[in-house]
C-alpha cells in the first residue's frame, strides 16, 4: 500500500507516518501544492498512491483545493471515478460545510482530529487494502 500524508503540522504528520509506515511506502507533503506535485509525479511514474491522508487547513493550498486538483489529475490520467486514491480527510474541522464539500470533491472518508490509530486502520481495512 502506497500512502501520501498531507499535513502542515510536523507532529501530526510524524504521528501518522509512524502509524502507517509498516503498511508500505509512506510519503509526506506539507501543503496542498506539494501534495498535487507528489500525486502528479506518482501518476507519471505509474506508482499512484493507494491512500492519501489529507489535512484541510494548510498554507499555500488547502486540502479542499488540493483534493479537487488531485481528482482532476487522476481523471486526466485515465482513472474512472472511484478508481483513484482513497482519500481520508484528517482535519480539526468538523463543520457540516467542510464535510459536505469534501464528499462533493470525492473524498472517501472524513476523520476529525485527534486521529486515533484504531480508527485510521479500520478505515484503511474498509478499503480492502490491507488484511
Ligand atoms: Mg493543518
Amino acid at each position: 500500500m502506497r500512502t501520501l500524508i498531507v499535513e502542515d503540522d510536523f507532529i501530526a504528520r510524524t504521528i501518522m507516518q509512524e502509524l502507517l509506515k509498516d503498511l508500505g511506502p509512506c510519503h509526506v507533503a506539507v501543503n496542498g501544492v506539494e501534495a498535487v506535485r507528489a500525486v502528479s509525479a506518482a501518476l507519471a511514474a505509474q506508482q499512484q498512491y493507494d491512500v492519501i491522508c489529507l489535512d484541510i487547513m494548510m498554507p499555500e493550498m488547502d486540502g479542499q483545493s488540493a483534493l479537487l486538483e488531485i481528482r482532476k489529475l487522476e481523471e486526466a490520467a485515465g482513472f474512472a471515478v472511484g478508481m483513484g486514491a482513497k482519500v481520508i480527510i484528517t482535519t480539526a474541522l468538523a463543520d457540516k460545510e467542510n464535510i459536505m464539500r469534501a464528499f462533493r470533491n470525492a473524498a472517501d472518508t472524513y476523520l476529525v482530529k485527534p486521529i486515533e490509530k484504531a480508527k485510521l486502520l479500520e478505515c484503511i481495512r474498509g478499503f480492502g487494502l490491507v488484511a
